[in-house]
């Protein structure tokens, strides 16, 4: 149901770049959340097109470490009206895998991608958004933003006192370890990112001191399944936004500490200890050349392995009342993470024994070519569930968007069909009204 066709010429004497093509949604991202709501666009027969500013996949290929594998396995990997059906369903796949992945669904689909089209502005008309792009302009009704939630890394204010001897990387710009000058690595923050890098560079035999905050413990397995299994089996991963108490919160949860290897390894604070990685508490400053850190780390431990532990409850009491306690293996816990007997509190960073930082402290979303009022004061899109605090516009992809999985690939399922049925039902209305006039 087009509002109307692009037009076939430009008029005049005007470039093309002048013309303006009408089309009833802009879904902006070729990552896994945008081909999703293509694929519910195309089901509904509502004509779209994907804008993407690189290639499909395009955060896969460009701002992603050389040994990165996926965290959730192969079996979870789906999308609306597609799934992976290789011969290895409890691998985790590798970054050209993933790749591979996304790529074949949007050429499967078919998607309407138009590859390097960067969205520069998306602006309110009286009768939808007007989107500019480098390649020409389009109106539409309904925008879908699908443009990431990890579009720059989040690296906290205190970095701009950091010497300038030391050499800053953040997961965007780090591909291995072998770009880090020789000598001692501080990376800050503990969750996937951190504590997979810290494990990476700290085989590379570079002294790692690894700097913990507020982190989320899981073991890779229990009771002889994935962890993620759990999550999925028992509903957690479910849960919807709007049932969960501070959604806020839930919403800036750091990721789990795992990561995905061929042994299905654990990778949490006492595998990276046992190794030999140096663990401080969380960097609150830094001043006078020295790294100052918290010295909350026993707490820290305390209460992620207190989360860890009730989130195991909760998986039992599913497998309890759900009869499954003879078919799985018994209950079992692990270690408490183990505190350091002396944790570093102020080391200088000018002594040479630190030579680099690896900012792993987040990503954020870049949301400067929105022009509109959308954004609250953390710089987050302001929507309820996806459905956008500006009449037909949609976000998709990210955190706890309408449930606790909607930003990994999983998620995007349900999510894309709750988020396009309600586009289409805010289209089927505007028509309505049009034919009402
Ligand atoms: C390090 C890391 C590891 C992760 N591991 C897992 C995992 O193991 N399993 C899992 O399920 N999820 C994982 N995720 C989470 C999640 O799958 C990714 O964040 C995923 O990339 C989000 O998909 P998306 O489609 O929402 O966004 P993206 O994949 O980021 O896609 C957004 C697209 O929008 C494009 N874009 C942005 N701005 C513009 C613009 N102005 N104009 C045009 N195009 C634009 C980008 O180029 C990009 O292609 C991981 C994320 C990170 C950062």
């Amino acid at each position: 149901m087009p509002v109307g066709g692009p037009q076939a010429s430009p008029p005049g004497n005007r470039s093309w770049s002048d013309t303006i093509e009408d089309v009833t949604t802009v879904v902006i991202g070729a990552g896994h959340a945008g081909l999703a709501a293509s694929r519910c666009l195309t089901e509904r027969s509502i004509d779209h097109v994907i804008l993407e500013r690189g290639e499909v996949a395009n955060s896969w290929r460009r701002e992603r470490w050389d040994s990165l594998r996926l965290l959730t396995p192969n079996w979870q990997s789906r999308l609306p009206g597609y799934r992976y059906e290789g011969t290895d369903p409890n691998g985790y796949m590798t970054m050209s895998e993933v790749i591979d992945f996304i790529s074949r669904y949007a050429a499967v689909s078919p998607a309407p991608v138009r590859t390097h089209t960067t969205v520069t502005s998306v602006r309110r008309t009286d009768a939808g958004y007007h989107v500019a792009t480098n390649n020409g302009n389009l109106r539409c009704r309904t925008v879908v933003v699908a443009s990431g939630a990890c579009n720059v890394p989040s690296i906290p204010s205190l970095s701009a006192a950091v010497p300038a001897s030391l050499e800053c990387f953040t997961p965007f710009n780090y591909r291995n370890p072998n770009r880090l000058p020789e000598g001692g690595v501080l990376i800050v923050g503990a969750s996937a990112t951190g504590v997979q890098l810290a494990d990476e560079i700290h085989r590379s035999g570079r002294p790692v001191t690894l700097s913990v905050g507020e982190h989320v413990r899981l073991p890779r397995s229990y009771r002889g399944h994935d962890v993620l299994w759990w999550m999925d089996a028992s509903g957690v991963w479910n849960q919807r936004y709007d049932a969960i108490d501070d959604l806020t919160r839930a919403r800036r949860l750091p990721s789990p500490q795992l990561v995905g290897t061929p042994e299905h390894a654990t990778l949490d604070l006492n595998a990276l200890s046992a190794i030999g990685v140096e663990l401080v508490g969380r960097l609150s400053a830094v001043r006078e050349g020295r790294a100052l850190f918290s010295g909350g780390l026993r707490n820290q431990f305390a209460l992620a392995d207190l989360k860890m532990e009730r989130l195991l409850d909760t998986f039992d009491e599913w497998a309890r009342t759900n009869g499954h306690d003879d078919d799985i293996a018994p209950p079992n816990r692990f270690e408490s993470t183990r505190a350091p007997l002396s944790s570093r509190l102020d080391p200088a960073l000018r002594n040479g024994q630190i030579r680099s930082i690896v900012w792993a402290t987040g990503f954020r979303p870049d949301y400067g070519w929105l022009e509109v009022p959308v954004i609250d004061h953390k710089g987050c899109l302001r929507h309820d569930g996806g459905v956008v605090d500006a009449p037909g516009m949609y976000a998709l992809g990210l955190p706890v968007l309408r449930r606790r999985k909607s930003s990994f690939i999983h998620g995007s399922e349900d999510d894309a069909r709750d988020v396009i049925d309600h586009l289409a039902a805010f289209l089927a209305r505007v028509s309505a009204r049009s034919h009402a006039q």
